[in-house]
């Protein structure tokens, strides 16, 4: 019930920004976060209007996805991808893949659904904010990623993704605001294979923010659900 709650009163603080934005002809994806979330969790999101959900780690979305009933119209992934993982991730048909950082993982996803003759739609995450804990190639250099990945033809870049400063909603701003221009950058570029639809941005803390600077697809976790817990498994 809980769950509900917090889902309307996202959805109406989205409303009402995008109507105060002019935006509200546009089609915003809610992109429920369900890392460490049990499957009764994200059933209750799903029966609840969410249809797009993510989750951080192949291995957690292998466990849970084979126990979800309720349709739903898009699984993402959303964390750092590792090479040996990828055709687990593949087998769980991503919607979209948010994380596509480097040209060797984007060069093995390609040699993966090549074997199975399929495509794939990607986001890649650009490092706005230059943590160096964070996964992402650098905004400086991100046109070259997406002329250089934009080669794999297997796969196709609707967008880029990005994760704002953490704790500080004001400080992103800035920060998304660069990643639009990239994106309206990008294109114009009208590059093959890229077709720049998403962009990617705004957590729990930031995304009205992210809203008022241009994203179009939030990714939005502990709003919904409350804080997580690492301790259990569900
Ligand atoms: C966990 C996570 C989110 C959601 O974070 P909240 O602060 O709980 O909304 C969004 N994006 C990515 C990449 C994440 O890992």
């Amino acid at each position: 019930m809980r769950i509900n709650k917090n889902i309307d009163t996202i959805r109406t603080s989205i409303d009402n920004r995008l109507a105060k934005l002019g935006r509200q002809e546009e089609e915003i994806i809610l992109l429920a976060v369900t890392k460490t979330q049990t499957v009764d969790a994200i059933e209750a999101a799903l029966k609840f209007g969410i249809s797009h959900f993510g989750e951080n780690k192949v291995q957690e979305a292998m466990r849970k996805l084979p126990l979800i009933q309720t349709p739903y119209e898009g699984f993402h992934f959303i964390g750092h991808l590792q090479s040996n993982k990828i055709n687990q991730l593949l087998s769980l048909k991503p919607y979209l893949i948010h994380s596509v950082d480097s040209v060797y993982i984007a060069q093995k996803l390609h040699l993966a659904l090549g074997r199975t003759n399929r495509f794939q739609d990607i986001l890649i995450q650009v490092n706005i904010s230059e943590e160096a804990t964070k996964s992402g190639v650098s905004f400086s250099n991100a046109i070259q990623y997406v002329e250089e990945i934009s080669r794999y033809s297997t796969l196709c870049i609707r967008g880029l993704m990005t994760i704002g400063k953490v704790g500080k909603p004001e400080a992103s701003r800035p920060l998304f605001a660069q990643m639009k221009t990239l994106f309206d950058t990008i294109k114009k570029l009208d590059l093959p294979n890229v077709q720049m639809d998403y962009l990617s941005m705004g957590m729990s803390h930031d995304y009205l923010i992210a809203l008022d600077e241009g994203a179009n697809l939030l990714r939005i976790g502990s709003a919904i659900f409350g804080q997580r817990s690492y301790g259990e498994r569900s």
